[in-house]
């Protein structure tokens, strides 16, 4: 079984989109917000959502089951406050949950969270324990910069995400950190902002006791770590500059990265260097980077290919990679139907 740890509704039924512009133009003119109950998604446009995109590429490309979670780009914390992402937030995850009704051998959920610029983190504690008791959701996407770009809310290790950090060690889901659109006009969202704050929460949580606090807490840094297996060393020296043991003690049990990296040296770069129990498969499609590299005729998302040609893999290091390790990570999924269908 192959599975795919991070892929993202972006090929939404176009009334989600209507509602979300709706919202912000309310948000922007102070004018009352769409009703939720103007939505108007049927399950046949979920379908045709998913079958010439997704499920398509599933099958094509071999994998079993995707881990699959709302927009990245569309959460967008830094518009509006609370109740405007709240609201969000509950709708973008109660469409997932009808994706994972709808294919529940092929996806399972992951919800966006409600943050919102300067409220407490423990206020989207709710939301996450709504979606993993009552819509079987086996982990969140946790934003580490609602503002947007602009990187001024506190460090992970903040003792106020402590609240939340606690939430989910009790609820048994791990977080993938997930920035959003961004609104600061020097960065590009997926080119730069992603992988900005990939690089940025690794080095918040080496040089911090929070998984000392929080031994069983796990946190995956999607993109296959942004900057961190290229700069090992520098990330490295600092940790023992610091009195901090050794990054592959500190990530041991509680940092992962995934394979987002969408070339061949990338792929063998990051297996080289990051202990193979730290690695799990996934490829963000339909997602960040579309369309064919030139250079090889794949598609440059079609992240299999890359992790069955790593010459530092064994295959007992590919199954760990493919599956293993996620059922380790993310340890809610032995109690669904997708974890049991294609074993
Ligand atoms: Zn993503």
């Amino acid at each position: 079984m192959i599975i795919d740890c991070h892929g993202h509704y972006t090929t939404e039924p176009g009334d989600l989109k209507r509602f979300r512009e709706q919202q912000i133009k309310a948000v922007e003119n102070r004018t009352a917000a769409p009703l939720r109950a103007s939505l108007k998604i049927s399950d046949d446009e979920i379908r045709d959502s998913l079958e010439g995109a997704q499920l398509k590429l599933q099958r094509e490309r071999g994998t079993d089951l995707t881990i699959f979670s709302p927009r990245a780009s569309g959460m967008g914390h830094h518009i509006g406050d609370e109740s405007v992402s709240r609201e969000w937030s509950q709708i973008c995850n109660d469409l997932i949950y009808r994706v994972c009704m709808l294919y529940p051998e092929n996806f399972v959920g992951v919800c966006q969270l409600p943050q919102s610029p300067g409220v407490p983190p423990k206020n989207s504690a709710a939301e996450l324990e709504r979606c993993v008791k009552e819509l079987g959701f086996i982990a969140c996407n946790l934003n580490p910069d609602p503002s947007g770009g602009y990187f001024n809310a506190p460090p992970l290790t903040d003792k106020s995400w402590y609240p939340f950090y606690e939430k989910m060690v009790e609820l048994d889901v791990p977080a993938m950190i997930h920035v959003s659109g961004c609104c600061n006009p020097a960065m590009h969202t997926t080119g730069s902002y992603y992988l900005n704050a990939d690089t940025m929460a690794f080095m918040q949580l080496i040089l911090s006791d929070l998984f000392k606090d929080f031994p069983t807490l796990k946190l995956i840094i999607p993109h296959g770590g942004g900057a961190v297996p290229f700069h090992w060393g520098r990330f490295r020296g600092l940790a023992l500059n610091n009195g901090r043991p050794e990054l592959v003690e500190i990530i041991k049990n509680n940092i992962f990265f995934d394979t987002c990296v969408y070339h061949q040296p990338g792929i063998d770069l990051l297996t080289e260097v990051v202990p193979v129990d730290n690695i799990l498969f996934a490829s963000e499609m339909v997602g960040a980077v579309k369309g064919i590299d030139p250079k090889t005729g794949f598609n440059f998302d079609d992240t299999r290919r890359y992790v069955e040609a790593a010459p530092a893999l064994g295959d007992a290091d590919r199954r760990k990679i493919f599956e293993g390790n996620a059922r380790r990570v993310f340890s809610r999924l032995k109690t669904t139907a997708a974890a049991t269908a294609a074993v």
